[in-house]
C-alpha cells in the first residue's frame, strides 16, 4: 500500500525541545491502521518527558514522536485488521501488553514484562502498530465527542487506581497533589459518594477544586494539613490518602494523614532509586495498607469510555484551552499565557 500523505507532527528532541516536523507517512504494515488525530491533550507525564528530555519507559530514544493522550477517526486500514474500518472513531491507548508473558497471562495486563509504548499523538496522523490495534483500541460511540473522549486514557488510569483503593460512599479521601490527576480522583471520589479533600499550593488550582467538586480544599503552604484532617474527622484520620504528585516525602505523608484501618494509595511516580520511609509501628498495629498502583489495563479503558460517554465526569475544566501543534513548546516551558489543567491540542490549525 502506498501512502502519499504527508504528517505534520511534533517531535521530541531533547530536554525542553519540541519542534513541529513534516514527515512522510510510511506504506502500512499487516495489522496496522492509519488514524487522523481529531484531539490530543497535554499530560503531566508528558510534562515530565519533556524537562528530562525523555521517559525511562515511555521514550527511550529521540528525536520521538509526542504525546500519547488522543482521538482520532481511522483513515486507513491495512490488510488483517478484522475490528476497525475506515471512518470509525476511535481511542488509541498509549500502551499494547503482549498477551504472552507470565503478568498477562494472569491478566495484569499492566505489569506486562513486554509492554509497549505509543507516542504521537500530537500530529495530524498517527500510525498504530498490530498490536495496538489489537488490544487497545477502543470505538467510541457516536453521542460521545471527541473533546470529552479524548480523557479516556487518564480517567482510566484514574479508574484503575479507585478500584484498587476500593473507595466507599461516604469515606474521607484526601488527594494531595492539585494537577489534572487529582481532578480526575476528585470526580471519581464525588461519583462513588465519597468526600474529597484535596491538597495543594496553587491558590488557581485550588479554587478549580471546589468548583469541580471537591467538599473541601487545602493549601499547604497556608495550614498544617494533618491538624486539619484530624480535626475534620474528629481526630481519626481520613479513610483514604491518595498520593498524586511523586515525592517520596508526599508518600510519607499520605501515610500520616490515615485512620487506623487506613489505605494509603501511592499514585504519583517518584524518581527511580529513591525510598521513602515507613511508621512500622502504624503500618502493624494500625493496620495500615499501603498500595502502589501503575497505569491501566485495557478492559478499564471501555469503563472509563462509558463514565465520559454518561457525564459522569465533567470534561470542561480539561479541554477548554485549544490550541495548536506550534504552541507545545510554549505550553511545556510554562510560558502560555492562561493557564489551565490540560490543553487540547489541535494538529490543525486553530
Ligand atoms: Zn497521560
Ligand atoms: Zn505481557
Amino acid at each position: 500500500m502506498t501512502n502519499t500523505r504527508k504528517n505534520k507532527m511534533a517531535l521530541l528532541y531533547g530536554v525542553n525541545d519540541v519542534r513541529v516536523e513534516e514527515c512522510d507517512i510510511p506504506a502500512l504494515k499487516t495489522g496496522e491502521v492509519l488514524v487522523k488525530v481529531e484531539a490530543a491533550t497535554t499530560c503531566g507525564t508528558d510534562l515530565k518527558t519533556f524537562k528530562r528530555g525523555g521517559h525511562p519507559q515511555i521514550i527511550k530514544s529521540l528525536p520521538s514522536p509526542f504525546g500519547h493522550e488522543m482521538t482520532g477517526t481511522v483513515v486507513e486500514v491495512a490488510e488483517g485488521v478484522a475490528d476497525f474500518s475506515k471512518h470509525d472513531r476511535v481511542v488509541v491507548a498509549n500502551s499494547a501488553p503482549c498477551h504472552e508473558c507470565y503478568y498477562c497471562k494472569k491478566e495484569k495486563f499492566n505489569l506486562c514484562d513486554d509492554i509497549q509504548f505509543i507516542n504521537g499523538a500530537y500530529a495530524q496522523y498517527l500510525t498504530v502498530p498490530a498490536r495496538f490495534v489489537k488490544y487497545n483500541t477502543h470505538r467510541i460511540p457516536d453521542d460521545l465527542p471527541f473533546e470529552k473522549a479524548v480523557l479516556a486514557e487518564p480517567l482510566a488510569c484514574v479508574l484503575y487506581a479507585c478500584k484498587k483503593i476500593n473507595v466507599q460512599e461516604n469515606e474521607t479521601v484526601v488527594v494531595i497533589g492539585d494537577g489534572p490527576m487529582s481532578f480526575l480522583f476528585n470526580q471519581v471520589i464525588n461519583f462513588k459518594k465519597a468526600r474529597s479533600i484535596v491538597v495543594g499550593l496553587d491558590p488557581q488550582r485550588l479554587e478549580w477544586a471546589k468548583q469541580s467538586g471537591a467538599a473541601l480544599v487545602m493549601n499547604t503552604a497556608e495550614v498544617n494539613v494533618a491538624q486539619e484532617i484530624n480535626r475534620i474527622t474528629d481526630g481519626f484520620g481520613a479513610d483514604v490518602a491518595i498520593e498524586a504528585v511523586g515525592l517520596p516525602e508526599t508518600w510519607e505523608q499520605a501515610m500520616a494523614l490515615v485512620s487506623k484501618g487506613g489505605r494509603v494509595l501511592c499514585y504519583g511516580g517518584c524518581a527511580k532509586g529513591t525510598k521513602m520511609s515507613v511508621d512500622t509501628y502504624r503500618l502493624h498495629y494500625d493496620e495500615i495498607t499501603l498500595l502502589g498502583t501503575f497505569h491501566y489495563t485495557p478492559q478499564v479503558m471501555d469503563e472509563a469510555i462509558e463514565l465520559l460517554r454518561h457525564d459522569s465526569v465533567d470534561t470542561s475544566l480539561f479541554t477548554s484551552e485549544v490550541r495548536g501543534l506550534e504552541d507545545l513548546q510554549k505550553i511545556f516551558m510554562g510560558k502560555d499565557l492562561k493557564p489551565a489543567l490540560k490543553y487540547l491540542i489541535r494538529a490543525s490549525s486553530v
